[in-house]
């Protein structure tokens, strides 16, 4: 399996965050691949390398409507010889994220809220003692996800003060955590919760350290919840994508970028700091909320 690809560490000049006299790089894991995007490549990586090994056909994992995890798992199914399917929370809907996924010859079973908690339970019904299938946990959450994010840590050229990363399951954060852990590193780790009421994330994140370490999650930044956007939040992006050529998704990275502007704007780092953004990518997510950046421009 070929696992190489493009992720440069670029430093990006944007005022709202450079005036205050710090330099922002971003490493942009958004340019892996058009649909293996961001962090959900280094997730699936040691997954693929395990369901590999193991002579798995078929790999199977869980996600909502417009999940980014989803589409990468069909994508990469596809790269690398397996066949996909995907347990997709709630009625039967059709949308671009989702039809993409066929074209990449992925199977969809829609479940209902309820069954869909039980994921198990909805793997045991379609696939219990097909052992040529391989369980990948809701978001690719795990071990081997973490083991693959640790990755961005050991390709960066430069060090730094802060490093912020948005978190939805947490696996990425973890791997990040871990890596600087392990390299002793005094770099200060940002998390940037996606979700609102995320009491869970932090004991998510826990489960997959090595070793215990310190970071901070930031919890106000979700915007009314997940997926959830305001004028705003999508006025920043706008404001971003214009001034820096870099396209941020209201999901995930555009909060975390706003986050980044607030906590440079209370002086939380000297000037001279050095900040590295990871922009874990999902662009897809932009397709379900066109709609709203029209708005804008009125
Ligand atoms: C899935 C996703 C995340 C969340 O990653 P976790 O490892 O689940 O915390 C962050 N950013 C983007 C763009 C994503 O698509």
């Amino acid at each position: 399996m070929e696992f190489n690809f493009y992720s440069p560490e670029e430093e990006i000049n944007f005022a709202p965050i450079t005036s205050h006299g710090v330099r922002l790089f971003m490493k942009r894991d958004d340019l892996i691949h058009p649909f293996i995007s961001g962090n959900k490549w280094r997730k699936l990586k040691y997954n693929l390398i395990h369901a590999s090994v193991t002579q798995k056909k078929r790999l199977v994992s869980f996600g909502g409507a417009y999940s980014n995890h989803i589409l990468a798992l069909a994508a990469a199914g596809a790269k690398f010889g397996f066949k996909t399917t995907a347990f997709i929370r709630g009625e039967e809907v059709s949308n671009p994220v989702l039809e993409f996924c066929k074209l990449f010859g992925m199977q969809l079973i829609f479940v209902s809220r309820d069954a869909y908690r039980d994921k198990q339970n909805c793997f045991n019904h379609y696939f219990e003692g097909d052992n040529e299938t391989f369980f990948i946990d809701e978001g690719g959450y795990g071990q081997a996800a973490a083991q693959g994010c640790r990755e961005i840590i050991d390709e960066l050229n430069h060090t730094y003060d802060a490093i912020f990363c948005a978190a939805g399951t947490g696996a990425t954060a973890a791997g990040i955590i871990n890596a600087l852990a392990e390299k002793n590193l005094a770099t200060k780790m940002n998390v940037i919760s996606a979700l609102k009421g995320d009491g869970f994330l932090k004991a998510e994140i826990d489960r997959l350290l090595v070793k215990p370490h310190t970071y901070e999650l930031f919890s106000q930044y979700h915007f009314g919840g997940y997926a959830k956007t305001n004028a705003e939040l999508l006025q920043f992006i706008q404001r971003f994508a214009t001034e820096t050529g870099v396209l941020l998704d209201p999901v995930y990275t555009g909060k975390t970028l706003f986050a980044i502007q607030d906590y440079v704007s209370n002086g939380y780092l000297k000037p001279g700091s050095k900040i590295l953004m990871v922009h874990t990518g999902g662009l897809f997510g932009i397709l379900g909320m066109l709609d709203r950046f029209k708005d804008l421009y009125r």
